[in-house]
């Protein structure tokens, strides 16, 4: 102990009072030669760290770790690739990312005919009867850019329903039999909000626009128990291969949570789950109180809320008027006295609340209620209240952030996404005042946590970590970036996807870096995105992913 430097003493000592090497037991892994981002202050770069069954033993030079190596210890030379701490997303929605793997991916097809190709194919798979689903049709990409006659769909499928989503959601095909199902006539007349187009007799022809698509989507049956399990595993095998090693799930019905203790208890799946449950609806939870798993397999302990619609749809709940449609200020979708009385009772049963608030308006409720609940509830504020997304914040709001420990729990490629179309909605001038205001909730002293919102955007967090410090879209489009003062450090992003996402999760002593004691996640990178252009992170690859010491990915 006499002679070796300080820094080095903390990367051997978990345990605390031992002497230095030979340590013993040896490590079962050893990962040395690497550029290891660690988001640890002591030490934010390394060359290697050694683990132990779950965890992290030592972090540091090659040599320091090499000497943790046994006779059965793996030892991974990582040629000099970067590796940074298990990357989190801190809103996706895991049931929807493994639905949208189910459906037919339709992204792709140059024309309707090769959708009918596609739908006829899963139909021989297909027992009589079961809805045959699909998404990401776009009839601007074919050589007729116009609305197809669905009539095609009925002999590729002529046995079960097809319902097809565009892709922005905003339309749907459905053949004959779908449109049965929802005793669809040339009597049904459009609902409000919505559209069905008809031919010229007037039989709808199958293209059901905007609410005209819940005439048909209502009638889908509820996924099965195996059509769940399929769904989570599906949804795992991407997670994993994004190099997500842990997903806060944000709104999860208690009917559904057996079904993840069960596939979570079993071996083959991967990711950390993080659980929100669904607010209005939380079973018997609040009597039984959080589930909190101390190696974070599964954490249920934490509810959510929306208090107002998007954006893009112009629900979002504003102050003023969208500039784009006069007299239209958006709306609260839950009665802020309810959102009220559910964060209330979930902070008296030592639950988290996390609520959804796009527009100013909305932020501005949220805030004001756990405001309120952290006056009226003892400990609220130490449950770590979250306003999902964050996207519209007035000025004078940002301060209660920091004031009442109101995580913003933001998600960069909304950001990107959207400002093709924002300032339509918003205007220019309050657009630049509010829209995505990252810099100035750091700046205020707020605590960010990253997302991407899965399956609405893509689940790859190296694209939100791009979006966070370019705010500018594939192309490197605008130039200066949307809004560049509002931009964050590469360091900022990868906070807000690892410490940040695990400070939300209640879970930074254990996660989030990449340190002696904590749970070994880590992922592995083709480059080092700390480095390299902003362009090159888009193609930048993952090459593993290690959850607590296990390997669950290798490209
Ligand atoms: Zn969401």
């Amino acid at each position: 102990m006499r002679s070796a430097p300080v820094a080095l003493l903390a990367a051997y000592t978990v345990m605390a009072s031992q002497s230095p090497p030979p340590p013993a037991p040896p490590a079962d892994l050893i990962v040395h030669n690497a550029v290891v981002h660690t988001m640890a202050e002591a030490q934010p770069v390394a060359q290697g760290f050694a683990v132990r069954g779950t965890r992290f033993v030592a972090v540091g030079t090659s040599a320091d770790v090499l000497r943790w190596r046994g006779p059965s210890t793996q030892v991974i030379d990582a040629a000099n690739q970067a590796i940074v701490p298990g990357l989190q997303d801190a809103h996706g929605h895991v049931l929807g990312l493994g639905a949208s793997l189910q459906a037919l991916d339709l992204r792709d097809t140059p024309s309707f005919d090769a959708v009918v190709a596609k739908v006829g194919a899963r139909a021989a798979e297909m027992r009589e009867g079961e809805w045959i689903l699909g998404r990401g049709w776009d009839q601007n990409r074919w050589p007729v850019a116009e609305w197809p006659a669905p009539g095609p769909l009925d002999a590729a499928a002529p046995r079960n329903p097809v319902f097809l989503r565009r892709i922005d959601g905003h339309a749907a095909l459905a053949n004959r039999r779908a449109l049965a199902a929802a005793a669809i006539t040339r009597d049904t007349p459009d609902p409000a909000g919505g559209r069905l187009i008809r031919d010229a007799s007037g039989w709808p022809t199958g293209v059901l626009i905007d609410a005209a698509q819940s005439l048909v989507a209502r009638q889908i049956p509820q996924p099965s128990r195996e059509q769940l399990t399929q769904q989570l595993l599906l949804a795992d095998g991407e997670m994993r291969r994004a190099g997500l090693t842990m997903v806060h799930d944000a709104g999860v019905a208690p009917d559904a949570v057996d079904v993840y203790r069960e596939v979570i208890g079993d071996a083959r799946f991967g990711t950390r789950i993080y659980m929100m449950l669904t607010g209005l609806n939380t079973g018997d939870w609040f009597t039984r109180g959080p589930l909190i798993d101390s190696e974070h397999r599964l954490t249920v302990r934490a509810v959510k809320l929306v208090a107002d619609g998007a954006l893009g749809s112009r629900g979002a709940a504003l102050n003023e008027d969208y500039a784009d449609e006069p007299g239209n200020r958006g709306l609260l979708v839950t009665a802020p006295e309810r959102l009220y009385a559910v964060t209330r009772a979930a902070a008296e049963a030592r639950f988290q609340t996390a609520i959804h608030a796009i527009g100013d308006r909305a932020n501005h409720e949220v805030l004001g209620i756990f405001e309120r609940v952290s006056r009226e509830v003892p400990g609220a504020r130490d449950l770590r209240p979250r306003d999902e997304h964050a996207q519209i914040v007035d000025a004078t709001d940002i301060p209660s952030f920091a004031r009442f420990g109101v995580i913003a729990s933001i998600q960069p490629t909304h950001c990107t996404s959207d400002m093709p179309w924002a300032p339509h909605r918003l205007g220019d001038t309050r657009a630049a005042r509010e829209a995505y205001p990252w810099r100035k909730l750091i700046a205020s002293g707020a605590r960010l946590a990253h997302g991407s919102d899965f399956p609405v955007e893509r689940p790859e967090p190296l694209l939100g970590f791009y979006a966070a410090i370019t705010r500018q879209d594939a192309n490197g489009q605008p130039p200066e970036g949307w809004g560049p003062d509002q931009r964050l450090t590469r360091a900022e992003a990868l906070h807000g996807m690892t410490l940040g996402g695990a400070y939300a999760a209640h879970a930074e002593r254990d996660l989030g870096s990449i340190e002696p004691g904590k749970l070994a996640d880590f992922v592995v990178l083709s480059r080092d995105i700390m480095q390299v252009a902003p362009r090159d992170i888009l193609s930048t690859t993952v090459v593993r992913t290690v959850v607590g010491g296990r390997t669950v990915y290798e490209q």
